[in-house]
Order: C-alpha cells, then structure tokens, then sequence
C-alpha cells in the first residue's frame, strides 16, 4: 500500500518525489527510461530544452543549481522574431539556458530519495477505486502489475490519461501538435527564432540551435493539415537563409495551451494534477519547466499537513499559478493578433539595433 502514486517523472513528477519522498511511501512510474541514456527507448520527450528566467527562478527558489553538462551550444542572450504574415523581423534580448532536455530531466530524477520506488521503462494503463483508495494498474517487462494507494498524482503531461479519466475531456486546455525536425548544421546561429504566420498557426513555430544541430518546430492546430503547413514553413524559411538539407530526426507531441484559467484543472478527490496534467503551461510561449516546478513545489507544500484536506491547499495556492495564465492570456493579442504585433514591432519597442 503505497501513499501517493506518482505517475509522469518529468520535471513535475521528479520534483514531488523528490521533496514528498522523505516523508511518504511513494511509487514513481514513468514510460520513459530516467536513470540511463537509453536510445532503444522510444519515448522521448519532445522539447526545446530553453530554460526560461521564471524556471532558472524556480530551479534558484528549489536551492539547485545547473551542472555544466546539462548545458548546449549555445546560450541564447536574444529571439530574432520573424513576423511572416507582416514582413517585418525584430531580435529582442532575452535570457535563455540551452540544455539538453532529457539530461535535464534525469538530473531531477538523481535527486529523488532512495526510499522512492522508482518503475521507469513502466507504462501506466489506469484504476479503480477501492475503499482504501485507489488500485492502479501498470505494466511492467510485459507484465501487468496493481498496486494499491491512498493518493494518485497526475504528472502526466499534455493529454494525461488521468485527466481525462478523471475530467471527462470537459474543459479541456485547447491542444497543439508540436512537430519537431533537427538538421545538421555547420554555421551555427546565435539566438532563438519566434516566427509567427497566421497561415501555418495561430501560435507560433522556432528555430532552435544545439550543438551541431538545429530544430525546427511548430505548434500546429491538430487535424488541419499540420504536415502540409509544416512543409510551407521551411519553404518559407529556406527563402529566408535557413538550411533544412541534413534531416537526423523527426519527433512529435502534444502542447496544451489554457486559453482559460477554467482550463487549469488540479483534480478532485484524492487524486491531484500538477504540471502540464492540470494545464500549467504559459498559453503565450509555451514554456512549461517553471509551471512544473511551481505547481509540483505547491502539491508538495499542501501535503506537508497530511493527506487529508490537501486538495483544497492545493487548488489555493494554484491560485498564483491561474493568475499568471490569465495575465499572459491577456498579453497575448500584442503577440498573436497580426495588427497588433505588427503595431508592436514597427514601434522597435525594447528591440536591439
Ligand atoms: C515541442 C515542445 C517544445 C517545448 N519547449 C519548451 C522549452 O523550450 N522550454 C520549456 O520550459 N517548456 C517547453 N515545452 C513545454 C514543456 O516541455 C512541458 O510543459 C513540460 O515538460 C511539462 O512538464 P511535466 O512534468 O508536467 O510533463 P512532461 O515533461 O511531459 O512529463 C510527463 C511524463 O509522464 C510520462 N508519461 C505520460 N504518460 C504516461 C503513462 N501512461 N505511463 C507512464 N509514463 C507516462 C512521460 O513519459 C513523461 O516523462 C515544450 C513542449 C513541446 C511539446
């Protein structure tokens, strides 16, 4: 009988195991292989690996520190941000660490107790209730297995099972698919890339440089011919000097966007969400390492008092979490609506020279 089972060890999960590990009997199941650099694991988490300055705040405020080894080619001091829909470019100074993301997030896993029972390379697959709490099934080598346990975290990810187990798909952050391609690459860039053009998506795509490499990704509306506008944005790009030649890999996932603090969702009975699970994402850039920092160090604060109650502590101090989602919310139209942000960038507001 376990106290709190754990499902997602990505920055969410990883930090609530870390900081509830000491005091509950914890069991932390991910798909993922998070002790071992494991090319024949096929999941993989798709990502930009920029830690933005609210997740260096974060990381800061958790006393940690990044090692040197989790770090790319090159930090990135500016975002050259390309308007398509408007002709118009601008670079702006901006902050962002470069890492590796799966290094990242096994470093966060390095940290969890040896008290924690850790199933990586485990598939979760559901529950049941009983008058204990809950039994969950995983599988495990091939084999299904149920544990049993007081509480369930949801740390998921976008499109979590336990969200919508639980929520019946009702307020639902909007859902973007992220297609993700690296290309080699031998002059490497020195900033981040925005570009934004209504005619590919109403989010936004980058260009990402790492090491020898550089990704180019795109937040897609999901069923509306997403490889088609793929296709349509490295033309356009190519035209532009990018070099799309040398493909190594394609990836894929998920994106949840809350265009609603309704949409930010932290569970109900004993079973809590924390990360992008519950929503906690900036629906503005699509940085998520700080939300799950954030809200996994408030799941793990509201059970600092026990199990019982916790929810509710949770869902206040999320409060500061909604909050920050509304305000980027409403942020947003100098970003994404085309007249506006034409507006914006014409001004060369806070742009570098
Ligand atoms: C293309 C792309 C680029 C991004 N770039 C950035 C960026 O540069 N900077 C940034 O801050 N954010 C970025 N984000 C967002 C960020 O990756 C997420 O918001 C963040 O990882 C959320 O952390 P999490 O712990 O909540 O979930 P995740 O990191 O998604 O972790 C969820 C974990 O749950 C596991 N899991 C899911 N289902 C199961 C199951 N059934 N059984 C077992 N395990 C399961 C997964 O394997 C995974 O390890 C990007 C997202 C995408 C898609």
């Amino acid at each position: 009988m376990y106290d709190i089972v754990i499902v997602g060890a990505g920055p969410a999960g990883s930090n609530l195991a870390r900081l509830i590990g000491g005091r509950y009997k914890v069991l932390l199941i991910d798909k993922r292989d998070m002790e071992n650099e494991n090319p024949q694991n096929h999941f993989h988490k798709c990502c930009g690996g920029l830690l933005s300055p609210d997740a260096q705040k974060m990381i800061a405020k958790l006393g940690l520190g990044i090692p040197k080894d989790l770090l790319v080619n090159p930090q990135l001091f500016a975002v050259r941000t390309i308007d398509l829909t408007n002709q118009l470019e601008r670079l702006y100074q901006r902050f962002y660490y470069n890492m590796d993301r799966e290094k990242f997030d096994r470093w966060l896993v390095s940290f969890i107790p040896d008290n924690v029972d850790k199933k990586f390379n485990a598939i979760f697959k559901g529950f049941t209730e009983i008058p204990e709490g809950y039994e969950i099934r995983y599988k495990d080598k091939g084999q299904e297995i149920t544990a049993k346990t007081r509480v369930i975290v949801g740390a998921d990810g976008a499109i979590s099972k336990i969200r919508r187990t639980i929520s019946k798909d009702i307020n639902m952050p909007e859902t973007y698919i992220a297609i993700q391609e690296w290309y080699e690459c031998s002059n490497p860039i020195p900033y981040y890339t925005a570009i934004f053009d209504e005619e590919i998506s109403d989010f936004y795509s980058w260009v990402i440089p790492k090491d020898n490499y550089i990704l180019l990704g795109a937040a897609l509306r999901p069923r509306e011919n997403t490889r088609e506008k793929y296709e349509i944005l490295k033309t356009k790009l190519t035209e532009l000097g990018f070099d799309f030649k040398d493909k190594i890999k394609t990836e894929g996932a998920f994106i949840y966007r809350p265009k609603k603090v309704s949409q930010f969702y932290v569970g109900r009975d004993k079973i809590a969400l924390i990360g992008e699970a519950a929503g906690a994402i900036s629906p503005s850039s699509a940085e998520g390492i700080s939300y799950a920092l954030k809200s996994s160090a408030y799941l793990a604060e509201s059970l600092e008092e026990g199990i019982e109650g916790f929810l509710g502590r949770y869902e206040h101090k999320v409060k500061k979490i909604k909050l920050n989602i509304l305000l980027k919310n409403l942020k947003s139209p100098a970003m994404f609506h085309p007249f506006l942000r034409q507006l914006a960038m014409k001004s060369g507001l806070q742009s570098i020279k």
